[in-house]
């Protein structure tokens, strides 16, 4: 069996990129495997993105920044500024192709959209897009007849967990598994005052910043439980999260009959990358296999939801429905950057997404309007309620 793809990849220079870059290098030496990629995007790092391409040689590209992208030198195509993946994408995308989205945060739903309107299957990492945008998102897949296939790590589990059974009514309900971040086992106080460099130190996984503090925040899990939701259409509480520190078993699904499956390995986003990439199909891996000869047990814990009250929240927003995930991620998105920036305290995290939930009305969702302006709502109450915060780190405006 041959298997050929033209791929198109957003988000190319993060983590998530140059281990999609990584697997397509691998891929390349495999006999029945002909991956070809055909556009690059990225956000500011444009060196890298002239390099990438250079490898490869695509010559079609996109970068959000204009400034850097002024400074770079590309013989090719290049779009440039805040809606060029999406513009790369309207350029080059044919149906049948594939696109990695790994874009950050719902900077990449115009992109995503823009894929399955051309007729492309996504290999999807960036989960903020269903969160936010998940009830335009899958129907418009499902009517344009394109796949879906997740990259998330627990999600691919599921997904592959899923070819278990051939009926969606077999399933009573998924696990979706948790590392616990840096900070389990903590109590609430010291949570709440820890420091971007103690909540970047995740445990198991090498990740981009701002997925890195949505784990030891919990607001990956909600993001997640958010995007489980939407992609294997389950109520919230049809989907459990249980913690898991070793980041070996990615997930479960629970069936009627009893059965659990689940699927695992090492923590190394290549495999879900790749199985994303060759769905329905599988390959030979370039991730670490498992030591099946050190493993002596897996740890199984539940989640302390006083510490990390994000995965009640993401219940509460799937029941809102509406405009809610909008408001949940956009508020999340301007916080981690509040915080990273050394506006807030950690805590100030769950504080800020908690009022942008409780201070924004939800509405119903017609079309994406719906979702941007209850995404630039939410940023807009956000900024605003930093601006008046008197419980500011300790070190802000000492050297002022
Ligand atoms: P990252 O920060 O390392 O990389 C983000 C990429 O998006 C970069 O290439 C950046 O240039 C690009 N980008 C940022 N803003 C942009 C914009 N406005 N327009 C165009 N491009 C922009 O992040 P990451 O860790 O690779 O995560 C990417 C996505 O994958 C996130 O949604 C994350 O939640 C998800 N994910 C990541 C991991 C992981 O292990 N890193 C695991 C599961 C899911
Ligand atoms: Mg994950």
């Amino acid at each position: 069996m041959h298997v050929s793809r033209r791929v198109i990849l957003l988000g190319s220079t993060g983590s998530i990129g140059e281990s999609t870059l990584d697997v397509m290098r691998h891929m390349r030496a495999l006999p029945d495997l002909d991956f070809e990629l055909i556009g690059l995007g990225a956000g500011s790092r444009g060196q890298e993105l002239i390099e990438q391409a250079r490898e490869f040689g695509v010559d079609e590209i996109s970068i959000a920044d204009s400034e850097v992208a002024a400074s770079l030198d590309f013989q090719g195509t290049m779009h440039v500024g805040p809606g060029s993946a999406r513009e790369l994408v309207e350029s080059i995308a044919k149906p049948g192709d594939l696109v990695v989205a790994a874009i950050v945060g719902s900077a990449g739903i115009d992109a995503v959209l823009a894929a399955i309107d051309a007729g492309c299957d996504i290999a999807l990492a960036n989960k903020e897009t269903l969160v936010a945008a998940g009830s335009i998102v899958m129907p418009r897949a499902a009517e344009r007849g394109v796949h879906i296939i997740p990259v998330d790590s627990e999600h691919s589990a599921i997904y592959q967990c899923l070819r278990g059974s051939d009926s969606d009514r077999e399933i009573r309900r998924i696990v979706i598994t948790a590392s616990g971040g840096p900070f389990r086992g903590r109590d609430r106080e010291t949570v709440r005052e820890a420091t971007p460099e103690e909540a970047l130190a995740h445990p198991t996984w090498d990740m981009g910043q701002k997925i890195s503090i949505d784990s030891a925040s919990m607001m990956n899990k909600a993001l997640e439980v958010i995007e489980a939701h939407w992609l294997f259409d389950l109520p919230s509480d049809r989907i459990e999260v249980i913690v898991h520190p070793q980041s070996i078993v990615h997930s479960f699904v629970e069936y009627v009959d009893g059965s659990v499956l689940a699927q695992m390995g090492p923590p190394d986003m290549k495999t879900p990358i790749q199985y994303a990439m060759t769905w329905p199909h599988r390959m030979d891996g370039c991730s670490d296999r498992m030591d099946w000869k050190s493993l002596q047990s897996l740890v199984f814990e539940q989640l302390d939801h006083d510490v990390f009250p994000p995965v009640d929240m993401a219940r509460e927003v799937i029941e809102l429905g509406g405009t809610a995930g909008a408001i949940f991620n956009a508020a999340n998105e301007v916080a981690v950057e509040a915080f990273l920036g050394g506006e807030i305290l950690f805590g100030g995290i769950h504080d800020l997404v908690r009022q942008a939930l409780d201070g924004i009305p939800v509405k119903q969702v017609h079309t994406i309007n719906d979702i941007e302006e209850a995404d630039s709502a939410a940023r807009a109450l956000v900024r605003e309620r930093i601006g008046d915060m008197v419980n500011r780190p300790a070190t802000m405006g000492e050297d002022k």
